[in-house]
């Protein structure tokens, strides 16, 4: 998979950082560390006055754990273990993997259905990763994969407070938590970071971050929002405790006859999002919520997508909406500037 760098971290900069780094008390100073996970970099950077390696290993163990439970990729992960399933069985899950679920089952209901982690089979239809001539699949492949899609013929079942029970209404289905796994990965590496004492600092996943507290000097941290279209940024951000996490067709696509196919699904036509939503960049409160919906909106585009935004309280939404011409239109969400202001 390629590496997704969907935001460029304008506080990451060595210019940036190094006038933090001054900025701070003499003891204060600046740490990153970059590592390869869910087929992505994952970068953590902490301001503290004391080592904060054992933390920083920490919020790198909690993402490597989250990966191992959350990875389809991976054949001992909950997520593998659950796609082999089938009809008329359940099995244990973790309390994380079920609420994980339980949370994509609420986003699929709120955003009536355009996010939806049972798209599997209609991925697995689709040449992504694929060169040469490609083609999109038979009308008829994909009416069969859609009987295998929907987050409602999940069923989870609480026994007791210690069994957690996954099972399927269907047979075949399978569930990706690609668009939800990266935020929630996050939100495990920031808690590792505040239990082992730090304040300050940014953990992002291919794009997906949270900003923990602020900066040596009091400020926020700054972010840029990538234009999907050529190199640079077009929006910057400026966020203490908030997390912004960006979906974009750039990032993983297909061509075919001259039309770019995303790598995200609707699970309504059972089609790659082909035109509209270049980019949707999401704020919120969490990392996981803020994927979910940054996906979530791709799907709905920016009417609907921005009606759901603005009924969800601390929740604010910028898109880059591509015309049939190829012209990149921003739209954002009433309290945008507010929550992302300096
Ligand atoms: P993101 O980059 O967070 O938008 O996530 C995109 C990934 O989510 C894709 O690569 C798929 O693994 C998965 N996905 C695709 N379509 C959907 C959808 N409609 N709802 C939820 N997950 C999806
Ligand atoms: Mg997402």
């Amino acid at each position: 998979m390629t590496v997704r760098l969907k935001l460029l971290i304008a506080a990451l900069l060595a210019g940036g950082v190094l006038a933090a780094a001054l900025l701070a008390p003499a003891s204060s100073r600046r740490y990153c560390a970059t590592r390869a996970f869910m087929g992505t970099e994952v970068s953590i950077t902490v301001i503290s006055s004391r080592d904060p390696g054992p933390a920083m290993d920490a919020a790198f163990k909690a993402i490597e754990a989250a990966e191992g439970r959350l990875s389809r990729f991976k054949p001992d992960s909950d997520v593998s273990r659950i796609n082999r399933l089938g009809i008329g069985r359940s099995m244990d899950i973790s309390r994380e993997t079920f609420r994980i679920i339980e949370k994509s089952i609420a986003t699929s209901r709120i955003s009536d259905g355009a996010f939806d982690v049972t798209v599997l089979p209609l991925i697995k239809l689709y040449p992504y990763g694929k060169e040469g001539k490609l083609a999109l699949p038979e009308r008829g492949a994909i009416d069969e994969a859609k009987k295998r899609i929907g987050s409602d013929k999940i069923v989870l079942t609480a026994l007791d407070d210690k069994k957690l029970e996954i099972g399927f209404k269907v047979d075949g289905m399978e569930v990706d938590l690609g668009g939800i796994a990266k935020g929630y990965a996050v939100d495990t590496a920031i808690a590792a970071l505040r239990h082992g004492g730090i304040t300050s600092g940014i953990v992002e996943a291919g794009g997906d971050l949270y900003c923990m507290g602020r900066r040596p000097d009091g400020s926020k941290w700054t972010v840029a929002v990538r234009n999907p279209r050529g190199p640079g940024g077009v929006a910057t951000l400026c966020l203490a405790n908030l997390a912004v996490a960006t979906s974009g067709d750039y990032e993983r696509f297909f061509v075919v006859d001259g039309r770019r196919y995303s790598h995200i699904i609707d699970p309504r036509t059972g089609m790659p999002v082909a035109r509209g939503v270049a980019s949707a960049s999401v704020v919120a409160s969490d990392c996981e919520t803020a994927d979910a919906l940054a996906t979530a909106v791709s799907v709905l585009g920016a009417e609907k997508g921005m009606e759901l935004i603005e009924r969800l309280p601390g929740v604010e939404c910028m898109m880059l909406v591509e015309d049939a011409g190829g012209g990149l239109t921003e739209v954002r969400s009433s309290s945008w500037e507010g929550a992302v202001g300096p």
